[in-house]
């Protein structure tokens, strides 16, 4: 840790410990401390936006921001506040853009991993309950990724699968090595039960981000009677120690409705749920079904009710497609994250499922620097709209072109899938959304009678 991190650490663990005292009285103060000591370093609109948040009871993100102090366990807000804040958005992200311009590369914010292909659910339709346990990542090869990401200035971990509590005691093994980095994982959620909550406690830098895309019918339908009960569990576990968690959420033509309805929304807050990530279906493999693909309306739809809902309901929402406007694009090939799959193949994203470069083979900066990579660097963004940001999704063609030229192969752990197909499968959805995104982007959706954001769900 530097002399920068580890002062910033001190003066957070201070401000933490005197807000959490009194929340409603000591936050205003301190930021009018924060307003005389630093001047003119905060800008105008930021100082605003925190005003409005602080000291404005009917501020939506008011009751939010006072409620994380006393919801989650103050040592672990500390511990987050810390690493997100500090190391991975002040540190981390001055070295990343430091190297960024010395190599003439990206450099990531965040890391993906998929620590195996295990899993301990057989959902209908899921690859990996065929697939099972063929690939596991040695806790060596797992070090050695946030090791080499550190130097990088990367401090931020998400872990996916398989089911990557699968693979829980490498985890926490990881979080106790790595202290100053944040770690998360998408989870079923099935395998956090008491003792794992005590070791969350223990190190601090985990939060689950849990797996749930409806109510108890349809999840239990999809992945076996009983699993809602036992998630709903989980996340009571969570929120009775005060821990942090999230929800994700992958919205199809088949629950979109339900997935950005207002019952769902208030139904994530009543589990405790601090942060909500939305995914739209994508078609990837040879067994995909397109017709799960959301339409355009259906898409139109998530964009309007997910910014709604931010100002209207105290959950941190973000949309992985939708949400392309505040990351200019698309934000993988290293640009703000890379996936690496539990394989060891270094691949731009989590749903593009090809690669010229293996853990095993080259280090994480040669792997940013590989065709590939230097691809995504070079094309990004892939689209002017940055509601249509996505090469596979939205520029298909672009996709095609880059693998093609770089000469990466198909990673899928399955069935290798030409890249031309997959673009195929795309090529629709992106020609209808390119409309109705442009019109979107013109005028934001918010304006009133506006055709694209007012556009109703069909399905
Ligand atoms: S490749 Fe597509 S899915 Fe992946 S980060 Fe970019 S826009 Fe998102």
């Amino acid at each position: 840790m530097s002399i920068k991190g580890t002062v910033g650490g001190l003066v957070l663990n201070q401000a933490m410990n005197y807000i959490s005292g009194d929340p409603e009285k000591n936050l205003p103060k301190l930021l009018g401390w924060m307003e005389k000591v630093l001047g003119d370093n905060i800008a105008e609109g930021q100082l605003k936006v925190f005003h409005e948040v602080v000291d404005n009871p009917d501020n939506i993100w008011h009751p939010y921001i006072m409620d994380l102090f006393r919801d989650i366990d103050n040592e672990v807000l500390k511990v987050f506040f810390r690493n997100m804040a500090i190391n991975a958005t002040y540190i981390g992200f001055h070295k990343q853009q430091e190297l960024a311009e010395q190599l003439g590369c990206n450099v990531p914010w965040a890391m993906l991993i998929d620590p195996t292909s295990a899993c301990n659910l057989h959902c209908t339709g899921c690859w990996a309950a065929e697939y099972g346990n063929k690939l596991n990542m040695s806790y060596e090869t797992l070090d050695s990724i946030v090791s080499q990401g550190k130097e990088l200035g990367t401090y931020f971990y998400l872990f996916s699968g398989g089911e990557p509590l699968v693979r829980k005691t490498d985890i926490i093994r990881l979080c106790e090595a790595h202290p100053d980095v944040q770690f998360t994982a998408f989870t079923n959620g099935i395998l956090i039960d008491e003792a794992f909550a005590d070791e969350m406690l223990r190190v601090k830098n985990f939060i689950p981000a849990i797996s749930v895309e409806g109510f108890e019918e349809d999840t239990d339908f999809r992945r076996g009677k009983g699993t809602f009960a036992k998630v709903e569990k989980a996340m009571a576990i969570l929120k009775e120690k005060r821990l942090p968690f999230g929800i994700s959420c992958c919205y199809t033509s088949k629950n979109v409705e339900m997935i950005g309805s207002e019952e769902y929304f208030d139904q994530m807050i009543e589990w405790g749920a601090k942060f909500c990530w939305f995914f739209t279906y994508m078609p990837i493999g040879k067994d995909a079904v397109p017709e799960l693909m959301v339409s355009d309306e259906q898409r139109a739809f998530m964009y309007k009710k997910v910014r709604e809902f931010r100002e209207t309901k105290p959950l941190f929402a973000m949309d992985f497609w939708n949400d392309g406007e505040y990351s200019e694009g698309c934000l993988a090939g290293g640009k703000k994250y890379l996936h690496i799959n539990a394989g060891g193949d270094i691949e731009p994203c989590a749903f593009i499922h090809y690669s010229d470069s293996s853990i095993y083979e080259k280090t994480i900066l040669e792997a940013l620097q590989s065709p590939l990579f230097m691809a995504y660097h070079d094309g990004q963004p892939f689209n002017d709209n940055h509601l249509r940001p996505c090469p596979l999704l939205d520029n298909p063609d672009q996709l095609v072109d880059m693998v093609k030229r770089s000469g990466a192969h198909s990673t899928d752990l399955q069935n290798p899938e030409d890249v031309e197909d997959l673009a195929d499968k795309c090529r629709n959805a992106a020609e209808n959304w390119a409309e109705t995104a442009d019109e979107l982007w013109r005028c934001s959706g918010k304006c009133a009678g506006c055709a694209a954001g007012d556009k109703q769900i069909t399905a």
